[in-house]
């Protein structure tokens, strides 16, 4: 196949995209969404299945409760309303890996709607609105093997059909590849916050599909889509959508017309090739699950569910702001992650500088995490005695510079700042008797130094604050330091 000539930037400039991503996310039930096979991963091929799942003649689904409620904290954290009312349908088609002959999904009274998540890009936030969010059933997997035409196999293993999903389809929102890959990173997070998925892209926990068109800027109706999948990391979502978008416009530009059609991202190319012409709807013959009852969700049941969310990532950013004043910038990035967020929040709690606790979790910790390949859930140090160690520098007791000495020796230890100075012998001294007996030390010793002071040149004292620092081993305050010899040789 030749490959296809890009327009220039300039020509591409010219068009703009719309997107809209289909986002399918693994909930994190410990069992499958209509019988008690575990969900585990890795299991050894066709083990982990039972006769419901691999739907077998008068085997009967039971929906699992757990599902439905991750589903519906999904959906509340994607500010989605819940529909009281939703049903399951079946969706047709053959598949090896899909041995009932049907997926079992939602599709004309979805479990949720109009929901909308918040993106921010170059500053300005943007909301891209969630159209719906819907429960299904995973199908297996296909496993491809060999290279020769005489020793191709395709292998089925079953063990991931019945793995409870949910489908988020977004609305047509989105402008360009960095908004798209904006919506995944910010709807992951919140995902990740509300702990329904692990949203581990690697394992297949989080899987993304784009719809993408172009229509000349200034245009009112939008292009024909394309479908692009097999989006399997972030990166790839954007490479895709940026080829895609530039074979598009080609496509326009030379007076042709996007086929509606499903694409597959072939990463090794760096292009999105024809799988299939799209299908539609009633292509899969959808009509309502009679195996199973609708799902009624009662405003009890909601409440109850809606007491139970966690925080969200927006509302903990300005929480962290107005409670512990740190800066804008540093509230996103201690809520990038709930682990980060609860680590910094308990450190915090414990010191009296909460705003400096933010630098030393930012900077200090968690760059020696990174350096040793740890997590934040890793960390050597518990939340409480870091935020001791920044106390202590509050305090006036360590100077900024004893606390990074402290600081590895906790890390490698995990023992108290207290603990480690007892042991240590190290102790700012900010005792001005203590440190005048030093000083008197210092200049006794340092009689040229003092007599080039007294006779006007003033810098000399930026040496002998060292050497007196150098005498306390580093434990004076620099700034009683500074005012002490002043006193002295004043
Ligand atoms: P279909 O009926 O083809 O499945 P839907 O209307 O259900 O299409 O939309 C599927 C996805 O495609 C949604 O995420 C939606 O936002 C997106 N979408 C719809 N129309 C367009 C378009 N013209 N360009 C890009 N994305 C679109
Ligand atoms: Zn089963
Ligand atoms: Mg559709």
């Amino acid at each position: 196949m030749a490959t296809l000539a890009l327009p220039s930037l300039d020509v591409i400039a010219r068009y703009e995209p719309v997107i809209g991503l289909e986002v399918h996310v693994q909930l994190a039930t410990r069992t499958k969404i209509f019988c008690g096979c575990p969900t585990s991963f890795g299991a050894p091929p066709n083990t982990n299945v039972c006769p419901v799942c691999l739907g077998l003649p008068g085997a009967l689904p039971v929906l699992s409760r757990q599902a439905v409620e991750m589903a519906i904290q999904a959906a509340l954290a994607l500010n989605c309303r819940i529909n009281p009312f939703s049903r399951l349908s079946r969706k047709n088609y053959f598949y090896p890996d899909l041995p009932k002959g049907y997926q079992i999904s939602q599709y004309d009274q979805p479990l949720a709607n109009d929901g909308f998540v918040e993106i921010s890009l170059d500053g300005g936030a943007r909301k891209i609105g969630v159209t719906r969010v819907h429960i299904e059933d995973d199908a297996g997997k296909s496993l491809h093997d060999g290279f020769q035409d005489s020793d191709r196999y395709t292998y089925v293993d079953l063990n991931r059909c019945g793995t409870p999903l949910i489908e988020i389809v977004s609305e047509p929102d989105m402008r360009g590849s960095d908004e798209a890959y904006a919506y995944l990173t910010v709807l992951k997070q919140v995902l990740q916050f509300v702990e329904v998925s692990t949203c581990d892209m690697e394992k297949g926990h989080l899987r993304c599909d784009a719809n993408v068109s172009v229509r000349a800027k200034g245009a009112e109706k939008f292009g024909t889509k394309a479908e692009v999948k097999n989006l399997n990391s972030f990166r790839f979502l954007k490479l895709a959508l940026d080829y895609e978008i530039a074979r598009q416009v080609a496509v326009v530009e030379s007076g042709g017309k996007v086929a509606q059609e499903t694409r597959l991202y072939n990463a090794d190319l760096g292009e999105t090739i024809g799988m299939r012409s799209k299908e539609h709807a009633h292509d899969y013959r959808y009509f309502p699950e009679p195996d199973l009852v609708p799902i009624r969700v009662s405003e009890r049941w909601l409440d109850e569910i809606r007491s139970r969310m966690p925080e969200l990532p927006s509302a903990k950013r300005k929480r962290f702001v107005e409670t512990y004043g740190v800066r804008d910038y540093d509230a996103q990035v201690l809520t990038l992650t709930r682990p980060l967020a609860d680590y910094f929040e308990a450190a915090a709690n414990a010191s009296s500088d909460p705003k400096s606790v933010a630098n030393w979790v930012m900077g200090d910790l968690l760059g020696a995490l990174k350096a040793q390949g740890k997590e934040i859930t890793d960390s050597p140090i518990p939340p409480e005695r870091l935020g001791e160690l920044v106390s202590l520098i509050a305090q006036g007791e360590l100077s900024g510079k004893l606390a990074k000495e402290i600081f590895p020796k906790m890390l490698e230890t995990g023992e108290s700042a207290r603990a480690i100075m007892d042991r240590e012998g190290l102790r700012q001294i900010s005792d001005s008797g203590a440190l005048e007996q030093i000083i008197g030390e210092v200049l006794a010793a340092n009689s040229r130094q003092v007599e080039q002071y007294k006779s006007g040149k003033t810098a000399v004292l930026g040496f002998l604050v060292g050497q007196v620092m150098k005498a306390t081993r580093g434990q004076a305050s620099p700034g009683l330091v500074n005012q002490l010899l002043k006193e002295k040789l004043g």
